[in-house]
């Protein structure tokens, strides 16, 4: 297990690197992995990234976590967020 962690934390950056990368299963490596995110945080903002092996039933997740804001393109209007 403590080695199929440390492929899992190598995919979680393939897929954070690049979102559409097809990134095969590290426990069978037979099939490439279902990934899918739910939010867990706002503010900082986080969510979680689940990995999911449609061959041998693997999962995993991992936390995310939002880089330092480097770029003006994260900003979200506050106005969006108020309801009536
Ligand atoms: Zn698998």
């Amino acid at each position: 297990m403590r080695d199929h962690w440390k492929l899992w934390i190598e995919v979680g950056k393939a897929i954070a690197a690049d979102p559409k990368v097809q990134a095969l299963c590290p426990v069978c490596a037979a099939a490439t992995l279902d990934v899918w995110d739910t939010p867990w945080e706002k503010e900082p903002e986080r969510w979680e990234r689940h990995m999911r092996c449609p061959a041998c039933s693997a999962y995993n997740s991992l936390r995310m976590e939002a880089p330092a804001p480097a770029t003006p393109s994260t900003q979200r209007p506050e106005s969006s967020l108020k309801r009536h």
